[in-house]
């Protein structure tokens, strides 16, 4: 099939799952968006595979897929937000937990009667979602009207003082109500070793649970690679016009049109000035692409990453060859840097 491949060698991306797995406390692998490049199906029969009892999605609307191939507890990481219907029906499923991440809306669900089960979200240095280590106590107070799983810390990348805060906050968590801690961007020693830390005198450390994504699907590039079949050449010659904009080849060489465009997700790098009539004939006169504003793509012909000849379209891409190059075979396969966190494959080949 001709388009944007993902192909994965099974065997070793599964033993990388297992690896990660083994090492986190209480793994809650993530599958949300665009399901890092596999797909939300995909993901949810591999943790199940990986025998995770929980697995968190972002979104209300990602639960449906996901149960469908998974058969644990669900949670959904995004704030609860009372004006969407679906998270408020959510709310009421025995195998779905919310993530509370305002007072208000804390209190809305307390107030209910039901119980539903919900994770309390305390703000971080991401300052993204959460309830403020002052507000704390008055959560704790709420907690007899829910089914409470526990703390939710969403940590930043940024490795300087994270074990600090987290210890900081999950102290300050524990101190008005005791549950499980459910962390982000911990990496596994550090949270095995703030479980311990934070432990009770008897030795027993407080449970830990460990979300996990990109480094969980994502973390082996070995077993992966991604490709784009090649659908035309075409020669052509300095001064010569291609493409939707007609833009003026600046040397001799090759126009290979690729599988793969802004469908895909496959964008471009920041492409260089060339925005006069004085830049534009230097670079004619030079031949050079980068001069001439062209951008470097992500599609690698003869070992080189190759410019586009001009930004990406829907579905294909045309990228520019020199002459001196010998142009690949309609139907080759080459290959395609993609951010799997962003882009659409048109196939998913294991090996
Ligand atoms: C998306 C998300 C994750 C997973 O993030 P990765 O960087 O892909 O591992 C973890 N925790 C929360 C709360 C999230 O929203």
């Amino acid at each position: 099939m001709s388009g944007v491949t993902l192909r994965l060698d099974g065997e070793r991306w599964r033993e990388h799952l297992r690896t990660v797995a083994g090492a986190a406390p209480g793994i809650v692998p993530v599958i949300k968006g665009n399901g890092y490049g596999f797909g939300l199906r995909r993901l949810a029969e591999e943790s199940a595979i990986l025998g995770a009892d929980t697995v968190g999605v972002g979104l209300p609307s990602e639960v449906a897929v996901v149960r469908e191939a998974f058969p644990g507890d669900v949670v959904i990481l995004n704030p609860w937000d009372s004006s969407s219907q679906l998270a408020r029906e959510l709310t009421e499923e025995p195998s779905v937990i919310s993530t509370v991440s305002r007072l208000e809306d804390l209190k809305l669900l307390a107030a209910r009667g039901d119980r539903p089960r919900v994770l309390v979200e305390v703000l971080t240095s991401m300052q993204r979602h959460g309830i403020s280590q002052n507000d704390l106590g008055r959560a704790a107070d709420l907690l007899p009207g829910v089914r409470f799983e526990g703390w939710t810390i969403h940590l930043p990348l940024h490795v300087d003082g994270r074990y600090a805060e987290a210890e900081r906050l999950a102290r300050a968590a524990l101190g008005v109500a005791p549950g499980s801690l459910w962390f982000s961007h911990l990496p596994s020693e550090e949270t095995v070793g703030l479980a311990r830390q934070l432990g009770g005198a008897d030795g027993d450390p407080v449970p830990v649970r460990q979300r996990v994504g990109t480094r969980l699907w994502l973390g082996d590039k070995t077993s992966r690679t991604t490709t784009a079949t090649v659908l035309d050449v075409h020669e052509i010659k300095r001064g010569e016009r291609a493409g939707y904009r007609q833009r003026v080849c600046p040397a001799d060489g090759w126009i290979v049109v690729v599988a793969g465009g802004t469908s895909h997700g496959i964008g471009m790098e920041a492409p260089t000035s060339a925005k006069t009539v004085r830049h534009r004939a230097i670079a004619f006169a030079t031949g050079s692409l980068a001069a001439a504003g062209l951008a470097l793509s992500p599609y690698t012909i003869n070992g080189k990453k190759r410019w586009f000849l001009e930004p990406p379209h829907m579905q294909s891409s045309q990228v520019f060859l020199p002459a001196k190059e010998k142009p690949p075979r309609i139907g080759q396969e080459i290959p395609v840097e993609l951010r799997l966190t962003t882009a659409t494959v048109d196939c998913v080949a294991w090996t």
